[in-house]
């Protein structure tokens, strides 16, 4: 199972759910939500390699925590993955728009600088200047996270090389599931954006990833072990193509 969209420094008794996922076959992208909580999700799951922590500065706090951009430099060295970051268009946050900008802009060029990275990306009612942006830099491979703009915009994603990562939230929707069927399945990864997701009252723990499973093979009239099976030859590739950022030889978006 991959969740490549987990909060997991967000769950109330994170130190239990960390504890079960290592005794699981579970990959795991913890994304982070300001610089400063990067160092600190690391020490929670050092000793599991199938985590990884991303480095990210969440679009809905760009304009309270715009000053850890300094920290997002420092960090990034030692980051393998970049993410939560992008731009959340929502009318809640149009005072921070110009905020969100300027990080999400100078996140892009700083990781750019770096060699790029594989970066799981925020897009809410902002996928064009999403977009935009990811095109006017070099910064590594983007991977969508639930992605919801419309079939045009996601036609434009895929062709400029994003990637997608889709959880059961997002299935249940029969918009999430047009999209789907319409993303390159070759480049889909799944997700649980726990603990912000919740299903059924509870929220999403990273093995409830694997309710995916069967949407995915519904949309794609595949077998359930197919969809695995494809999920992680999937995932393998991000993973060589991750390595090839670090190495510098990366040249994807
Ligand atoms: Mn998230």
């Amino acid at each position: 199972m991959i969740d490549f969209h987990c909060h997991l420094d967000l769950f109330p008794d994170y130190q239990r759910v960390v504890d079960d996922c290592m005794g699981a076959n579970i990959y795991i992208l913890a994304v982070t939500t300001t610089p400063s909580a990067w160092r600190g999700t690391r020490k929670l799951v050092c000793a599991s390699r199938r985590i990884r922590v991303a480095l990210g500065l969440h679009p809905e706090l760009a304009h309270r925590r715009e000053s850890e951009l300094g920290l997002f430099e420092e960090h990034l060295r030692d980051a393998q993955y970049v993410g939560e970051v992008g731009l959340d268009g929502s009318k809640h946050l149009h005072s921070s728009q110009d905020a969100q900008l300027r990080v999400f802009r100078s996140v892009l060029w700083l990781t750019q600088r770096a060699g790029g990275r594989v970066m799981s990306i925020h897009s809410r009612h902002a996928v064009d200047p999403v977009l935009d942006l990811l095109k006017a830099h070099d910064a590594g491979i983007p991977v969508l996270h639930w992605f919801s703009g419309s079939k045009t915009q996601l036609k434009r994603a895929a062709d400029m090389g994003c990637w997608f990562s889709v959880g059961p939230a997002m299935l249940r929707s029969r918009k999430g599931r047009d999209l789907v069927s319409a993303m390159p399945r070759e480049r889909v990864l799944t997700e649980t954006d726990g603990p912000f997701t919740r299903l059924g009252g509870k929220p999403l723990l990273p093995f409830d990833v694997s309710r995916a499973v069967p949407e995915l093979g519904a949309i794609w009239g595949e077998a359930e072990h197919l969809v695995e099976a494809r999920l992680i030859d999937s995932f393998k590739r991000l993973l060589r193509l991750a390595a090839d950022c670090r190495e510098g030889s990366r040249s994807v978006a």
